[in-house]
């Protein structure tokens, strides 16, 4: 079982082309498959290599390998000419000499008539000497398929039996004046010659199989599987792009987002494991894919749960990765922060990070004095006898030990003598040493920041 990701680098791995690869890893891995990528480049004026690294770089990053060298479609230009060559000779291809003009002209007609342009065979019939003169004459030309006629019938993974009249389909170019293939007869001599067994792309490919299930039987070659993956849409049920936001893979790699909760999360865009599991790592959504669990109907990407799942996959993180990958989010201006300081935090802000850049805001009181305090927390938690009794606690605490659980019992002793009850202490000590009125546990806070810390903010307060 072969399938494969055939990107087009005229533009960003966007979210949709990221979740067919992953469909088609998914696949492959669990089948125990080859999962290829080729690049199809053939649109030269709109293609860059800088492109190709970008997509390759987002592959990577969401943690998808690949087997063998990725195939480059422009280098495979001539194997394309010499078999639309082949079903010219095999009569299943005309030479057609309607010059743009010509054609312009009855498409402007039929769509003021109201219809669509339907090339209208008008050199399907030319005989060798009209066609020899033709040439002769130097006119340009271009080599068209003859389709058929009937019905094309193929079998679709997702959408069952699917099936398109051939007369709503007319002579397409498979060869261009300039000597060069068209997608459409590229894409089948690749796949073909690739040994791919099953296409796994957009719903937006739909309308291009029944014209290239026709080229494969012309050709010879066997039909591979189709299976069309349902689009994604934005929160207002259209379409996803630009308008909705981010759509491109690096975008959200940028922004802090983890490429296991990205994978996750566009791996359920039109596919459940069948139970209720979200929370799912690579491994496990390789072991559960079932391709014939694909959903037709079109998801929405709600970013919202992407965060939501973000947040998840932070908590499954070691540690020490997560550090890593914090560093790498790191602004210039907090290089001082040392190590061992953030080797501390980590842990404690693990449980309250949804995006990785976010903890170097939310953990500012960790190497920063609070510069105000939460306005709102002020009025509700800074009581009157709140600052008398934070100003008994500062003697014990310059004798206590600095532990979590040494700093719970003294505070909650003081809290319960005084007669307050343990909460009216903690938030308005939460508020001396953070400026904010939410933080992780209060004790586990202050054994990191150390007893010099603790003693200077709650004095100033
Ligand atoms: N290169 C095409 C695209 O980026 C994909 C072609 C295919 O999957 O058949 O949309």
């Amino acid at each position: 079982m072969t399938v494969r990701f055939a990107p087009s680098p005229t533009g960003y791995l966007h979210v949709g082309g990221a979740r067919t690869a992953i469909f088609n890893w998914l696949y492959a891995r669990s089948a125990g498959g080859r999962f290829l990528l080729r690049i199809e480049d053939t649109d030269r004026a709109r293609s860059s290599d800088a492109m190709t690294r970008e997509i390759l770089d987002g592959l990577r990053w969401l943690g998808l390998d690949w087997d063998e060298e990725p195939t480059i479609q422009s280098a495979r230009i001539e194997r394309h000419a010499a078999e639309c060559l082949r079903l010219e000779a095999e009569g299943n291809a005309y030479w057609c000499y309607c010059g743009t003009e010509t054609l312009d002209g009855k498409r402007q007609a039929a769509e003021a008539a109201g219809g669509a342009f339907l090339y209208d065979g008008t050199c399907r019939h030319l005989t060798p000497e009209q066609r020899a003169e033709n040439d002769a004459a130097g006119m340009p030309r271009v080599l068209r398929f003859r389709v058929p006629e009937g019905r094309t019938v193929f079998n679709d993974i997702v959408h069952d039996e699917t099936s398109f009249p051939n007369e709503e389909i007319d002579d397409f170019v498979i060869l261009r004046s300039d000597g060069t293939p068209t997608y459409m007869m590229a894409v089948v001599v690749d796949d073909h010659d690739m040994g791919v067994t099953h296409v796994l792309r957009g719903d937006d490919h739909l309308s291009n199989t029944p014209k290239q299930v026709m080229l494969y039987r012309a050709l010879g070659y066997e039909i591979p599987q189709f299976g069309h993956l349902p689009l994604i849409l934005g929160s207002d049920k259209k379409r996803l792009s630009k308008r909705h936001g981010a759509t491109s893979v690096g975008e959200f790699q940028q922004r802090g987002y983890l490429p296991e909760a990205m994978f996750n999360f566009l791996a359920l865009l039109g596919w459940s494991p069948g139970d209720d599991r979200e929370i799912m790592p690579k491994e496990e959504l390789t072991e559960a894919f079932d391709i014939r669990r694909v959903l037709k109907k079109s998801s929405v990407f709600d970013e919202d749960k992407l965060l939501w799942m973000n947040g998840q996959h932070i908590r499954l993180l070691e540690d020490d990765d997560l550090l890593r990958r914090l560093l790498r989010h790191r602004p210039d201006e907090l290089d001082w922060v040392s190590e061992d300081r953030l080797r501390a935090v980590v842990p404690l802000m693990k449980e309250r990070l949804t995006l990785l850049p976010d903890f170097w805001s939310n953990a500012r009181y960790f190497w920063e004095d609070p510069a105000e305090y939460d306005a709102d927390g002020v009025a509700k938690r800074w009581k009157p006898g709140v600052p008398e009794l934070l100003a008994a606690l500062l003697p014990a605490l310059e004798e206590a030990e600095f532990t979590a659980g040494a700093l719970e019992t003294l505070i909650r002793e003081t809290a319960e003598r005084s007669g307050m009850g343990a909460g009216k202490v903690i938030h308005p000590i939460r508020l001396a040493l953070t400026g904010a009125t939410a933080s992780p546990s209060l004790f586990d806070m202050m054994a990191v920041l150390g007893r010099e810390t603790c003693l200077r903010r709650l004095r100033r307060a």
